[in-house]
């Protein structure tokens, strides 16, 4: 059986969180003339949260009663759903708190994940109001999937939960340099790429990886593969189930990937047990990666993306093949030694997403379960989802399924 699709209860109940500050500050006018009077027809109530700084978000999810909302809606770009779903897991209750359906509704310069959504539901490209009326029908819809979620190990032993994208190179440089072309929305990236173009280097260090098990009953795909695995909502039934009254306030979906979650426990300070979710695959970030991972090579690159959705930006489409929970992290690197020229060309090409097809010889594709990458380079920056986090030694690992999003 593929992905089922429960759908939120209705009436519902959402709480929508609003960044006025994200993309070209136009958030709030946004979801006055394009949101507000789509969910009225369809009969969604909804509480409005506008955030006022970094992390407001974070805390109103940590403390809120999950019990009182369906669903938690993000209008901003990636880095506001990042907080949200940070907030969610660092809860005591993360194993509930983290299946509270979330929405995404593009509101900032980068929207990879209101992108991805709507590629998933397989209709034509969209970008900007097109696409926020396109992720606004869906979540009048209501239909919920799973969502994997990958957790990332920092060099201080922090951790971290992203739903999008690892980056350190070239990818990440423009993310963090284009931030101050955020007035200009998502063709950022491309002014951020041109320049980069101009002062592009070699970073070092060192990757590894387990890759996916291709005997397993995930979809296959093979590197440097030109024909995507099908798309999540082609073949797959859509179940609607319905609401019970006992049943917790969202409704209960599976997915081709609902593993058991594999949990540890921790004792904390006050004598309190908490129960943790555990990296399984991973090792500590200081002993050596498993005989079964594989080390690369190379340790001079241009860039190394590990993403989860199909689009890396509005206009970025990554990987055209990817779902939302195929339980895979897909794995790009450039090695040093591409010309300009071509790195040039594999970004353009990925607006089409037909990078792959540019044949290449510099950019490696990997489908895995597990990285580790150590920058030897002292200086650097690595972004989790778009947002800037401590540089230095990173691993980590999917979770297939885990978090619940409304989608198709
Ligand atoms: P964009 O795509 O424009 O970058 P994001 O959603 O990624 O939009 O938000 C950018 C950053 O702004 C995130 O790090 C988020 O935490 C932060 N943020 C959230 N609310 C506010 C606010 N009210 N004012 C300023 N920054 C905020
Ligand atoms: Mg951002």
């Amino acid at each position: 059986v593929g992905v089922m699709y429960a759908e939120v209860r209705r009436p519902c109940r959402v709480m929508i969180l609003v960044n006025p500050n994200s993309g070209r500050c136009q958030t709030m006018q946004l979801f006055t003339g394009h949101v507000q009077g789509m969910l009225t027809e369809a009969s969604v109530p909804y509480t409005l949260v506008i955030t006022e700084a970094k992390n407001h978000a974070r805390d109103v999810v940590k403390k809120a009663d999950l019990t009182q909302w369906d669903a938690l809606v993000i209008m901003s770009g990636d880095g506001l759903l990042f907080e949200v779903i940070n907030g969610l897991m660092e809860r005591e209750d993360w194993e509930q708190a983290i299946q509270t359906p979330i929405g995404i509704l593009p509101g900032g310069s980068g929207n990879a994940l209101a992108a991805s959504v709507h590629h998933y539901s397989q209709a034509p490209p969209a970008w900007n109001e097109e696409l926020l009326l396109s992720c606004g029908f869906m979540l009048c819809k209501g239909l919920v999937g799973a969502m994997d979620l990958v957790s990332v190990h920092l060099p201080s032993r922090k951790r971290l939960f992203s739903f999008l994208s690892i980056a350190w190179g070239f990818v990440a440089d423009v993310d963090i340099e284009s931030e101050k072309y955020r007035h200009v929305g998502g063709i950022r990236f491309l002014m951020g790429t041109l320049v980069r173009l101009a002062t592009l280097r070699v970073y070092q260090g060192r990757l590894a990886f387990l890759p996916v098990d291709e005997t397993s009953n995930v979809p296959k795909g093979k590197s440097n593969s030109t024909s995507p695995p099908p798309s999540m909502c082609s073949s797959l039934p859509c179940r609607h189930i319905p609401s019970s009254p006992n049943q917790n306030s969202v409704l209960r979906c599976s997915s081709r990937n609902q593993n058991t979650i594999s949990k540890s426990t921790e004792t904390q300070s006050d004598g309190q047990t908490k129960v943790l979710l555990s990296d399984s695959l991973l090792p500590s970030l200081d002993q050596p990666v498993p005989e079964s991972w594989t080390v690369v090579k190379d340790e001079d690159f241009v860039l190394v993306l590990a993403i989860y959705q199909s689009h890396l930006a509005e206009d970025l489409l990554a990987v055209p093949g990817a779902m939302v929970d195929d339980g895979a992290i897909h794995l790009f690197y450039v090695t040093a030694g591409i010309s300009r020229p071509a790195l040039l060309r594999l970004f353009l090409a990925m607006e089409k997403g037909a990078h792959l097809d540019c044949g290449c010889p510099y950019l490696v594709y990997e489908k895995v379960k597990a990285f580790r990458l150590e920058p030897l380079s002292p200086q650097g920056v690595i972004t989790v989802d778009g947002e800037t986090v401590e540089y230095g030694p990173v691993q980590a690992q999917v979770h297939p399924g885990i978090a619940r999003l409304i989608c198709g």
